[in-house]
């Protein structure tokens, strides 16, 4: 686990601005909820914590390290996207071992993991299976699991249930909120859905046009918007 610290972020594509200048601290362990309208810069954030972005302007330290020239693989990070590609031709233990495997990791290290992922995750007699052999539901577990093997210090989700059906989304969202009760891991959570933000949140930060409108607990957001954005946005429904 790590704190994560976001400051002075900016992001140019060409000339234009699209992240334009943010602060926001994450405690340890803390589940932040980055969300706000389609376009307004939230994957963008998202893929420079990940490292997949170059950074413009701005600092982000995780656990008290900047990390601006970190490469990816050595940021201790793990994402989960809203499009879960699983592998189709290996079994849901080799899907959840591949990346430990790139790594070179010893194989009873490996074992090791995905058996304490798929304990948590309720996914041990469906190791064997291929992705084809699962339900939606169970494949987002099988994406999630590839995360949790990397015992990684953040977990950072794109819109992850934003691809299955309204009665899943909620199951997956009480799931995902349990296993973050078990593991602790602090967890940035993008979602353009106000009920999800409102429901899985420690801390919600709501951004607009590349800035960050108002962050708090979803109470405080709730009670005392900071002007008729955040008002408008948290208080309509999804
Ligand atoms: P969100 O995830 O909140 O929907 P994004 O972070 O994906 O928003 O995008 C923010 C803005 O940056 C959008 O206007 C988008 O078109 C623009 N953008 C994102 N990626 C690129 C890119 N690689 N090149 C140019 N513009 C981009
Ligand atoms: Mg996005």
């Amino acid at each position: 686990m790590a704190s994560v610290q976001i400051r002075g972020i900016k992001k140019q594509f060409g000339s234009t601005q699209v992240i334009r200048g943010v602060d926001i601290e994450i405690e340890d362990g803390q589940f932040a909820v980055l969300v706000g309208p389609s376009g307004c810069g939230k994957s963008t954030l998202l893929r420079m914590l990940a490292g997949l972005e170059e950074i413009t302007e701005g600092e982000i330290s995780i656990g008290g390290t900047v990390v601006n020239n970190v490469q990816p693989k050595d940021r201790d990070i793990a994402m989960v996207f809203q499009n879960y590609a699983l592998y189709p031709h290996m079994t849901v233990n080799d899907n959840m071992a591949f990346s430990l495997m790139l790594a070179k990791k010893d194989k009873s290290f490996i074992q090791q993991q995905v058996k304490k992922a798929a304990e948590i995750l309720g996914l041990t007699n469906l190791l064997e299976r291929y992705p084809r052999q699962l339900s939606g539901g169970q494949r987002q577990r099988v994406a999630m699991g590839r995360a949790i093997v990397r015992d990684p210090q953040v977990f950072l989700f794109d819109e992850p249930l934003s691809n299955l059906d309204a009665k899943l989304r909620v199951q997956m969202r009480t799931e995902i909120k349990e296993l973050h009760q078990r593991l602790k891991t602090t967890s940035v959570y993008v979602t353009h859905d106000q009920i999800e933000a409102m429901t899985m949140a420690d801390q919600i930060v709501v951004m607009r046009d590349g800035l960050v409108e108002q962050r708090g607990r979803p109470l405080e957001l709730y009670d005392r918007p900071a002007n008729i954005f955040v008002a408008g946005f948290i208080g309509s429904p999804a």
